[in-house]
């Protein structure tokens, strides 16, 4: 899978309907593309911060997003698929999601 075909993927894989060999293509190009796992992570982050913010309660996304990935490495019982998030980009997108809710609801 290329990165392009991956990113067009993102929605679907969130959505949960990928099928079983377009999902095993995205996971294996997610373990060997930094950039990919990076945008991944960030679309989770945006959609599932958003969808907290609209509904105004409180939420940990870094563990969610943690869950979703383990839920799915358990689905495919793939061993060394662990992956490791970008810790810094989490950081900052989580920062900027608490400034976000500063504004909105003061
Ligand atoms: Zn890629």
């Amino acid at each position: 899978m290329e990165c392009r075909e991956f990113e067009k993927k993102i929605p679907q894989y969130l959505k949960g309907t990928l099928d079983y060999e377009t999902m095993e293509a995205f996971q294996e190009h997610m373990n060997v593309c930094a950039a990919c796992k990076e945008e991944l992570s960030i679309q989770f982050l945006v959609q599932e911060g958003m969808k907290h913010l609209e509904n105004g309660d409180s939420f940990d996304l870094d563990a969610e997003f943690k869950n979703r990935l383990e839920s799915s490495r358990r689905t495919f019982r793939r061993k060394g698929a662990l992956m490791e998030m970008g810790e810094w980009t989490v950081i900052l997108i989580l920062f900027l999601l608490g400034a976000a809710a500063i504004i909105i609801f003061g």
